[in-house]
């Protein structure tokens, strides 16, 4: 097949449109605005894509056809999931970009319960992942409040966290084969579900976490567990931030490492949720300065006559009294019922939607050890305060994970634009600090297009280095998803 190289500028090639439209079919290419419209909007509203045409292949075959024709052509490709990144990853940033859209690869290819592994396409939601592995009495434990949305495709492209990476990891830990079509439309698989293959460079992990730099994922076998059979939940008023880590490692050794889920809510975060989110309510009788999140989970089934949550509730009740005497809490809920379960963590899930009626916000995703959370929030918190006073800190976060969403909100009554303005300065106070506690700028969002400048000047110059050269390897016309990462 021939094509014209692609004019800079202008209407897209005809020809070649012509050309796509042939390998994936009338339904598989999108051109109209108003069609096109959602895949060139973003989360946040901070970018906005130019895109002229969204391919959506059925097939890796389809996929791999389309880039080679593509990259012949010197045409930038832009993968796209669910349109749920956080760092402008998904945006395209000139007309003349494709964007690939992988919604139509939507297949759950095989299931192996025996294995503890399913296989499935890029375009799954993540949630139809998590039932696929529920209807065979399997977990597939990747949890996030946007899994209704993202495909799995893009959890792995960002290397996604969530709610339950302190018992299971972050999506890269839970990968053990992928299949993704290279810049070049060539297609590199290890769709062969083994723990053990110990044979040269562990290629997939260069996809993982890769922003769509690299290459397409276009399906990928991953890990399953035995189905949780008890799961309980509590909410506990911390005596200080301090208290936090030292909770979660008793609650750790006291149920046998059954903890699954540590968040930090912030009561300033509380109040926002309770403010603006309906039918919330404020789950204790008094205001605390912090909460915890916790979730046990457990694969033995309660036995007959044993409350819901059988040892577990008994275990995670010993652990709040022995927190209570130790002066560790000050109050708590144990949930009774699911419902009480899911209402505390809506309490979790709805602070970001909450700060948005607070005015202009800016958002912080960083990491330190764990021991050293507390100090990172303290510190943070001194500074942000110093340079701008009025501004609320809005905490909360996987701090089971050493993760911390430091979002700050715009102190009541000031301008969005003059608190805006200070975005840099307050990144520079709030990631200098971080990675001087040897910490991360970037712990569970990724880079896109947002913080290429701090990756910059953070990364070593040797990491990027070697970055720079993986990408030249796969990427030599440096056509896959331009201006992301690096
Ligand atoms: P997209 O947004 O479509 O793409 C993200 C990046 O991956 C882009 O660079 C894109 O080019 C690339 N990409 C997408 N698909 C592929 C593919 N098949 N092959 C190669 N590259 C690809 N993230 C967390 O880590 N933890 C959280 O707890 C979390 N919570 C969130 C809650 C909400 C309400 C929202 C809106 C977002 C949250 N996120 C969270 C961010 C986001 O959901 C994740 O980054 C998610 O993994 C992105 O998946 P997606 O399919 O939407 O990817």
């Amino acid at each position: 097949m021939t094509v014209s190289p692609s004019p800079s500028s202008g209407p897209f090639p005809s020809q070649l449109l012509a050309q796509v439209r042939d390998l994936v079919g009338e339904s598989g290419v999108i051109t109209e605005a108003e069609a096109l419209a959602p895949f060139l909007a973003e989360q946040r509203g901070s970018y906005r894509g130019q895109a002229q045409i969204c391919v959506l292949p059925a097939t890796t075959q389809q996929l791999s056809a389309v880039m080679r024709l593509l990259y012949a052509a010197g045409i930038a490709m832009v993968p796209q999931g669910g349109n749920t990144g956080l760092c402008g990853g998904a945006v395209t940033n000139s007309p003349h970009e494709v964007i690939l859209g992988t919604k139509r690869l939507r297949q759950v290819r095989a299931i192996d319960p025996e294995n503890f592994t399913i296989t499935v396409e890029a375009g799954c939601l993540l949630v139809e992942v998590q039932q696929a592995a529920q209807a065979v009495d399997r977990l597939f434990p990747l949890s996030l409040a946007a899994e209704g949305s993202c495909h799995i495709g893009g959890n792995l492209a960002t290397n996604a966290g969530g709610t339950q990476v302190l018992r299971y990891g972050n999506a890269r830990e839970l990968v053990l084969g992928l299949e993704v079509v290279l810049p070049d439309g060539r297609v590199l698989t290890s769709l062969r579900g083994l723990r053990k293959d110990n044979t040269g460079y562990d290629l997939r992990q260069l996809f993982c976490g890769s922003e769509g730099t690299l290459g397409v994922i276009t399906a990928a076998v991953l890990k399953l567990f035995p189905a949780p059979k008890a799961k309980v939940t509590a909410l506990l008023a911390l005596a200080n931030l301090r208290a936090a880590t030292e909770i979660l490692a008793l609650a750790r050794s006291q149920t046998g490492d059954a903890v699954t889920g540590c968040e930090l809510i912030s009561r300033q975060a509380l109040s926002m949720v309770l403010s603006h989110i309906p039918g919330t309510r404020d789950p204790l009788a008094q205001a605390h300065p912090w909460y915890l999140l916790l979730e046990a989970t457990a694969t033995e089934p309660s036995q007959p006559g044993e409350r819901p949550g059988g040892v577990l509730t008994q275990r995670l009740e010993a652990l709040l009294d022995e927190a209570s005497d130790r002066g560790l809490i000050l109050d708590a809920i144990l949930a009774q019922h699911a419902g009480q379960s899911a209402e505390l963590w809506r309490l979790r899930e709805s602070i970001p939607e909450a700060q948005k009626p607070e005015g202009a916000s800016l958002k912080h995703d960083i990491s330190v050890p764990l021991s050293r959370v507390a100090e990172l929030i303290e510190r943070a918190t001194a500074l942000v305060q110093a340079a701008v006073p009025g501004v609320r800190v809005c905490a909360f976060g996987h701090i089971g994970d050493g993760n911390i969403h430091f979002n700050l909100s715009q102190p009541v009554g000031a301008s969005k634009a003059s608190f805006l303005a200070e975005r840099e300065h307050l990144a520079r106070l709030v990631h200098d600090l971080a990675l001087s506690m040897n910490g991360s700028f970037s712990a569970e969002h990724g880079i896109g297009q947002l913080k290429r400048e701090e990756l910059v000047r953070y990364r070593s110059p040797v990491e990027l280095e070697l970055m720079r050269a993986i990408k030249h390897a796969l990427d030599p016309k440096g056509l896959m998803n331009p201006g992301k990462v690096l």
